[in-house]
């Protein structure tokens, strides 16, 4: 199925084969499913992982009542996070998540 995100890039890079992962099949809010004002929201963030976040797909779409929400509630926001890296691992491993997140998500 995710076959197919291989074909855009070329052959530009040689070096790293990234798969971006794509965490929704639709553009609406992962949690209510609206499709007003909607945020990209940084599934693994902390220093430097929104631009990793974004590498490698790690976002969803959050309305904006949502996000504010997910925001000020840390369980909302762990249990983002693990979908995201649930979803990392399936792709990639352990190792590299850990490779990758380290130091930054652990509580
Ligand atoms: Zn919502
Ligand atoms: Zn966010």
């Amino acid at each position: 199925m995710m076959i197919n995100t291989f074909q855009k890039s070329t052959h530009k890079r040689k070096k790293d084969k990234l798969i971006k992962l794509k965490l929704q099949e639709n553009v609406e809010c992962y949690i209510c499913g609206s499709t007003q004002q909607l945020h990209n929201h940084h599934c693994i963030f902390g220093k430097g992982n929104r631009a990793v976040s974004d590498k490698y797909g790690l976002t969803l779409y959050i309305c904006l009542t949502h996000h504010a929400e997910i925001h000020k509630n840390k369980t909302l926001r762990k249990e983002i996070a693990n979908y995201a890296k649930g979803e990392f691992i399936k792709q990639y491993s352990i190792s590299e998540y850990m490779r990758i997140f380290e130091g930054v998500y652990k509580c």
